[in-house]
């Protein structure tokens, strides 16, 4: 099939950036004109080479200046830093940016790419977490859109196609993670080596430690009210082993329209990317009858309370949200490098939620300075 579409990709060296190159190999259509990384000049190099973009940001400082030798034989043009991210997300001739860097790093080239149009295939739920009120608004105010990637978000787009936008309620499928059925004391001497073992989905390192504390659901939760417009308490989080069932909308009448598949990230980014058509697909077809039963289950809230930090959060909105997420941020750095321990992860997370002042419809600058706040905190916890 003929398809076209001029598209950047901020993180396209992470887990859904080279998933979202494997839909545009697929589909040559799908032209690259810009490319970010964080350090991975390597894997850069080798996109550039590969996809021609016509911009590449690294923004990290030091690794910008080596790659623009490496590539100096190539029509590549190389920035750097947090501007240099807002170029490759405003960058001519691209109709939408997919945003798949990690963290509230996604804020402002997301704002920055609205602004000039563009729509959005979004992955980073930071940016909703953070400012889902700003970016809301500025998606409708420009008449652009905003096309989730996170498997249970397009499930519930993808649920919503022919249907009343009305929902009565959400179900929000989680896999549970790697610890599902876990006390919170034999949670007490996880390891990142098992905390980074997820069961079903193979992702970056942040959002594999945040599905098995539960503060990737509590964060989806949040995502989930920005999109699609419910209250947090419309939501209803179900625990599903079997990762098939990606999600679920109920309406008035209590018909449920759900969206199954297997677990694989290049279905929701190849529906992003090509919607409203769906376009052949290589790989896994699902198949029922390997799976037997599939199962749903209430998720325990005392053991993996960060759902219910988010839920508040979410209610409560403001600046909580961020400190949520930012708290999150550092707490699992900290984790990783062995400075905490596993359970101090969602301990932080409250502690910098009870310090906070919180303020209602923050600016930009305020949602900033409470990430800030909330980092503080955490590092000097530990
Ligand atoms: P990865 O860690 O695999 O990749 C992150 C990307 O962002 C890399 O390209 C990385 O560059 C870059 N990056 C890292 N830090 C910064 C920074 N400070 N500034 C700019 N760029 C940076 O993450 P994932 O692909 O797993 O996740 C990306 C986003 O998508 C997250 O918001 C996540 O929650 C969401 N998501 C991911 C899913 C998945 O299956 N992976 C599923 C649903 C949502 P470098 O490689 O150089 O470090
Ligand atoms: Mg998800």
């Amino acid at each position: 099939m003929n398809f076209e579409h001029n598209i950047s990709i901020l993180g396209s060296t992470g887990s859904i950036g080279t998933q979202t190159l494997s839909v545009a190999r697929a589909y040559p259509g799908i032209s690259v004109k810009a490319i970010t990384a964080h350090s991975n000049i390597k894997l850069l190099e080798e996109q550039i080479r590969e996809f021609k973009p016509k911009l590449a940001c690294v923004t990290d400082e030091k690794a910008a200046s080596e790659l623009k030798t490496k590539v100096a034989d190539t029509d590549c043009r190389i920035v750097s830093g947090e501007d240099g991210l807002i170029e490759a997300a405003t960058v001519a001739g691209a109709d939408t940016v997919v945003t798949a860097v990690v963290g509230i790093s996604g804020l402002l080239p997301t704002i920055a790419a609205i602004e000039s149009g563009k729509n959005i295939a979004l992955a980073n739920k930071e940016t909703l977490v953070t400012g889902g009120h700003i970016v809301t608004r500025l998606a409708r105010e420009k008449g652009i859109k905003i096309l989730p990637v996170d498997s249970e978000h397009s499930a519930i787009f993808q649920s919503l196609q022919g249907n009343p936008k009305k929902i009565k309620k959400i179900l929000l499928t989680a896999s549970g993670g790697p610890f599902f059925g876990k006390t919170r004391a034999e949670l007490s001497d996880i390891t990142p080596e098992q905390a980074l073992k997820h069961p079903n989905w193979d992702m970056g390192a942040k959002v594999t430690i945040d599905s098995s504390t539960l503060v990737n659901k509590g964060l989806e939760v949040i995502e989930a009210k920005w999109l699609f417009d419910v209250d947090i308490d419309q939501i209803e989080v179900l625990v599903h082993r079997q990762s098939i069932l990606h999600s679920a909308v109920m309406y008035d009448d209590n018909a449920v329209m759900a969206q199954l598949g297997t677990p694989d990230m290049k279905l929701p980014i190849q529906y992003a990317l090509t919607y409203p058509d769906r376009l052949p697909m290589s790989g896994n077809e699902l198949d029922l009858t390997k799976y037997g039963e599939l199962t749903f289950a209430h998720p325990d809230t005392d053991t993996f309370y960060a759902l219910e930090l988010a839920k508040k959060a979410g209610r409560e909105g403001g600046i909580l949200p961020t400190v949520f997420n930012s708290a999150d941020e550092v707490a699992v750095e900290l984790f990783l490098k062995k400075k905490i321990g596993y359970l101090e992860i969602t301990d932080s997370i409250a502690d910098a939620m009870e310090k906070v002042k919180n303020i209602e419809n923050p600016t930009v600058e305020q949602i900033l300075e409470a990430d800030k706040f909330a980092r503080e905190i955490v590092y000097n916890r530990s």
